[in-house]
């Protein structure tokens, strides 16, 4: 059997199959993901068209080598200054990473290079990759108590400080609630015990900015760094996380010798790393720019408005009034949410209070909700 690869007939092997037929067995897979139209569960959504071309062009690209793609490393720099000017520091440095997981524990892992040793403290509302933080690093990760609007409770923020602190962790845009944090009093704190305060607004990044929140980006004094995913709310592909530092000294804490690679040091967590993200999340925000953001983020709040009032209609209580598109609903959430599935809908459950959550991404619109409604409706009735 004979196929073309880069205009060579190759001969294969009888076992393999023809490219066609690899893709179509592949697309029967695909086909067994969950559309997003049925998700209210996820931080993620479709990318938009212009991420997914910029994606394409870019899927040869090697960040781990940046010496062979100076024309992407160049994107990436552009881009990094672009998110830097956009959250209040025109000299912020950083690089594009696989999400907030890798941002988190990079932020982490330059404050205890920089600070020494020790413990941080976390709102207790903090993402699960606290906890990969906590086993990579091998340190004490204390969880602060949150008020009545489940923000971080800022004076047991400053009761779990102790002389081993080296950093404290805000959260702009919680994963289960969508709550935002005082940042500028935990800057507070950070700046008079001299530690470091990192921003996790992994998904708040490209949500608050366009509701009006100043208060939570380098614009705040202490605020060291911030981790902010494109593949969230700023609709590029998976994966296109970004990780900004206030100054290269936290940055330059992370560098690793390269002995043979095009550059003499590595910051990154991974070596080897993809372009597309970086041409991605670029490609959305020169096409759309932040203005075209704005206006799907207050789609998205509007959107969020209706399904509160209306599975506030059918008696459920939201946990907070909601801060950015994300919403919960007080339940009987384990058993609310199965039958949910049963219906096709996938939405989640949340710790404390019990409750389902449901993430207004731009792929939800009034007339998901208005379907969704109705599931819930036949939902409630069968309980
Ligand atoms: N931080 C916050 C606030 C999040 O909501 C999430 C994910 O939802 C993360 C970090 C982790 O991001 P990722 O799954 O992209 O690693």
């Amino acid at each position: 059997m004979h196929v073309n690869y880069c205009g060579k007939k190759l001969i294969t092997q009888e076992k393999t199959l023809l490219m066609d037929k690899v893709l179509k067995e592949l697309e029967s897979y695909l086909s067994k993901d969950i559309p997003y139209s049925r998700v209210l569960s996820s931080m993620c959504t479709n990318p938009h068209p212009v991420a997914v071309k910029a994606h394409c062009m870019f899927v040869r690209a090697n960040l781990g080598d940046p010496g062979l793609f100076p024309g992407t490393f160049e994107l990436e720099k552009k881009l990094i200054s672009m998110l830097g000017n956009f959250f209040g520091n025109s000299n912020a440095v950083g690089y594009v990473s696989s999400g907030g997981t890798e941002s988190n524990i990079q932020a982490i892992r330059a404050a205890r290079n920089v600070y020494g040793k020790g413990n941080i403290v976390v709102p207790d509302s903090a993402h699960f990759s606290f906890l990969k933080v906590a086993d990579l690093l091998g340190i004490e990760v204390k969880r602060a108590k949150l008020d009545d609007e489940y923000r971080v409770d800022v004076a047991d923020v400053e009761r779990l400080v102790d002389e081993n602190t080296f950093a404290i962790v805000g959260i702009a845009g919680t994963t289960e609630l969508g709550q935002v944090d005082d940042i500028k009093s935990l800057s507070k704190i950070a700046v008079e015990r001299d530690i470091y305060l990192h921003v996790d607004a992994a998904f708040g990044g490209f949500v608050l900015p366009f509701l009006g929140y100043k208060d939570f980006d380098f614009r705040v004094k202490g605020v060291c760094s911030i981790a902010v995913d494109p593949h969230k709310m700023g609709l590029a592909t998976i994966p296109a996380g970004v990780i900004l530092f206030r100054k290269e000294e936290y940055l330059h804490s992370l560098s690793v010798e390269t002995p043979y690679l095009t550059s003499t040091k590595q910051y990154t967590l991974t070596g080897t790393r993809p372009g597309t993200g970086v041409a991605s999340a670029y490609a959305v925000l020169k096409h759309l720019g932040f203005d075209g953001l704005r206006k799907i983020v207050l789609e998205c709040m509007r959107v969020t408005k209706i399904l509160k009032e209306e599975v506030e209609a059918l008696g459920l209580k939201p946990v907070i009034e909601p801060v950015t598109n994300v919403v919960c609903f007080e339940c009987k959430a384990c058993r609310v949410r199965e039958l949910l599935m049963k219906e096709g809908w996938y939405v989640s459950t949340i710790r404390k209070p019990e409750a389902i959550r449901c993430v207004v991404m731009p792929h939800v619109t009034e007339e998901t909700v208005s379907k969704f409604v109705d599931s819930l409706k036949r939902v409630l009735r069968a309980l």
